[in-house]
This record gives structure tokens, sequence and C-alpha cells, in this order.
């Protein structure tokens, strides 16, 4: 992603530009083949708009988005026609509702089969139930759920038929937005570990949405952090856990319950509820919640720029003196 901006007009104004709701506002960002990739941040950060934007479903105003699977090379803004259809089969979503998502009056082997069916992917019925059995195996479902319809099963199970039908077209990369969240704790487990196979025996890249530090930490091998259409930090998931560089990421990581009595150091609790995109505040866009904010911060809005371990960058202006404080009083 270079730059990439999705913004939505908001009505008409006689006079001057017309307002505009910043969804995402100039995001970069790189998503290495084969990598399961966290994306964190509050509701209203924008994340979920970025995995719409990247699988063509949220309109992208501004900047690229390079997809290169190995096989293609494109410039999503400039599909359409049949390369915009090719993408599809090769870029996917999991919904986050498996309640939701799936329609009660088809039967499983149906809701599997529909994307083949509607993208013109298969030659025969014949085709079409050998390919959605193969992928229904992967996914831990046998010929007899096949012929159930989805009322009749449980919320992981449903969620293994969201995920069969997200990958029947044979995607290589896939848009998990929320996938567990609406899980029992016991069964998300479940769910993580089938994505963590199904990515090494499929040779996915997963883009992996997330309000759950804690997932994100399960799973992942990066991470980037969103707050209000912006990338405040990126790095690998150990290095961000174990020493966070921007206030919002220390904030998010304060909020993970602690199982150390001693652990009273991850003061940074984040007040007050995410500013609207429509009217998102001047320079660095966290100030009005920023802890340890200062006079150069409502004015200058600070750029992604690396930190001081490999693969990390972060968005602030005083990242290294927040990092030094907290060392010495540590
Ligand atoms: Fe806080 Fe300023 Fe850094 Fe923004 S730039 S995160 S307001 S210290």
């Amino acid at each position: 992603l270079d730059t990439l901006s999705v913004h939505y007009p908001l009505g008409r104004r006689l006079f001057g530009k017309p307002p505009v709701l910043k969804a995402i506002d100039k995001v970069s960002l790189d998503i290495p083949r084969g990598s399961f990739f966290g994306l964190v941040g509050e509701s209203g950060s924008g994340k979920t708009t970025l995995g719409r934007a990247i699988l063509r479903a949220a309109p992208i105003s501004e900047g690229r988005v390079q997809f290169n699977d190995g096989e293609v090379d494109h410039n999503l803004a400039e599909l359409k026609g049949d390369a915009l259809k090719d993408y599809r089969k090769r870029a996917q979503l999991i919904f986050q509702d498996p309640y939701a998502a799936l329609s009660p009056r088809m039967t499983v082997r149906d809701i599997i089969a529909e994307p083949l069916e509607v993208m013109g992917l298969t030659k025969s019925r014949a085709d079409t139930d050998e390919r959605v059995r193969e992928i229904a195996a992967k996914c831990r479902l046998n010929l007899e759920h096949l012929r159930r319809f989805p009322h009749a099963f449980s919320g992981g199970q449903r969620q293994r038929i969201s995920i069969a039908r997200a990958l029947v077209t044979g995607p290589k990369f896939v848009v998990a937005d929320e996938s567990v969240a609406a899980l029992d704790v016991s069964i998300q487990a479940d769910i993580l570990n089938l994505l963590k196979s199904l990515q090494r025996d499929l040779d996915l890249t997963f883009l992996f949405i997330s309000h759950d530090l804690s997932v994100v930490a399960h799973v992942c091998d990066q991470v980037a952090v969103m707050y209000l259409g912006n990338i405040v930090e990126i790095g690998p998931t150990r290095e961000l856990f174990a020493r966070p560089k921007h206030p919002y990421t220390k904030a998010l990581l304060s909020a993970i319950p602690s199982l150390d009595p001693d652990d009273t150091g991850r003061a940074q609790r984040l007040e007050g509820e995410v500013p609207s995109p429509a009217d998102p505040p001047p320079g660095c866009r966290f100030h009005t919640r920023c802890p340890v904010a200062q006079a150069r911060c409502s004015q200058d809005a600070p750029h992604l720029l690396a930190a001081d371990a490999p693969g990390t960058r972060v968005a602030c202006h005083f990242w290294q003196d927040n990092m030094a404080e907290a060392e010495t009083v540590g």
C-alpha cells in the first residue's frame, strides 16, 4: 500500500469544498507474502475499511495498492473487467459473524459452492462438488455436514463453513475481519489453529483484523496499529508487545489484564472516545487523548519513520524521549 486513502464525501456545501470523512488517510504498508499480518485498533480506527479497500470492496480515493502473489502483479486501483474478476478469486474475506453470514435456506454444500458458481470457476456439478469436498475436509467438515443447513451447527462449526466458503476459490490473500470475535474463548483457539494450519497448507497470506491484542499476539508475525485512519506503529509482534513505542500502542497494551500482581508499570490508560474521522484533530491525530502530548503535537503531524529495531516504524515526535523516560523509571 502506498499512500492509500479512502475518503467519503459528506453531503454538499454551497461554498468551498464539501466535507469528507477520511476513513483512511495516506496509509503506506507492506504485507509480506506468506505472513500472518495483524491490524489492530479501536472501533472507528479504520482497520475494517482498510481491509475492504485492499479487497476493492471500499472505494480507493487515492494512492496505490500493489498486489503481488507471485503469479499476478496488479495496481488494484486500476483493475476492472476480467482482471478484477481474477483478483476477486485470489483475495477473499472471512466475515466476522458466523451467525449472520450464512444463508439459513441453503445447505452447507451450496453455501460453500456459491462463489465458484457465481465466478464461473467450475465446468460441471461434479467438478464443483469435488472442490467443495476438498476444501471442506481441510476445514474439518465431513460429507454429512455438507448436506445440512447452517442452523444445525455451533458458532465454531459455522465459522469453519465461512472459512471454507472464503477459500474455495483458491485465494492467496485472505482478510480475516474479527473472525473469532463472536466466538467463545475455547472455540477461538480452535479456529485460530485452523487458520494457522490452512496458512501453511495452502500458502496463504493473512491480514488479520482484530481489536483483541491477546489474540493477535497468539497468531501474528507482524502487527500494524491504526488510529483514526493512520498507521501509528508497525513491527514484528514480539518486539511490538515487548517494547511498544507509540503512546497509543502502550495504552492498548495496558488494557490487557495482567496476570502479574506486581505489574503496576503499565499505567498509560486511555481516556475518551476516538474523535470523528469527519473532523480529525490537527497535527498528531492522537494528541487529544495522548497522556504525553506536548505543544508541538497539536500542530505537526508525525510521519511513520523507522525506529530502533529491525522492521519497526513509529509515528510520534517524542517516542525516543518517552522510551528513555520509561526505562529510567523502570
Ligand atoms: Fe503523543 Fe505527541 Fe507522540 Fe502524538 S506525537 S503520540 S500527541 S507525544
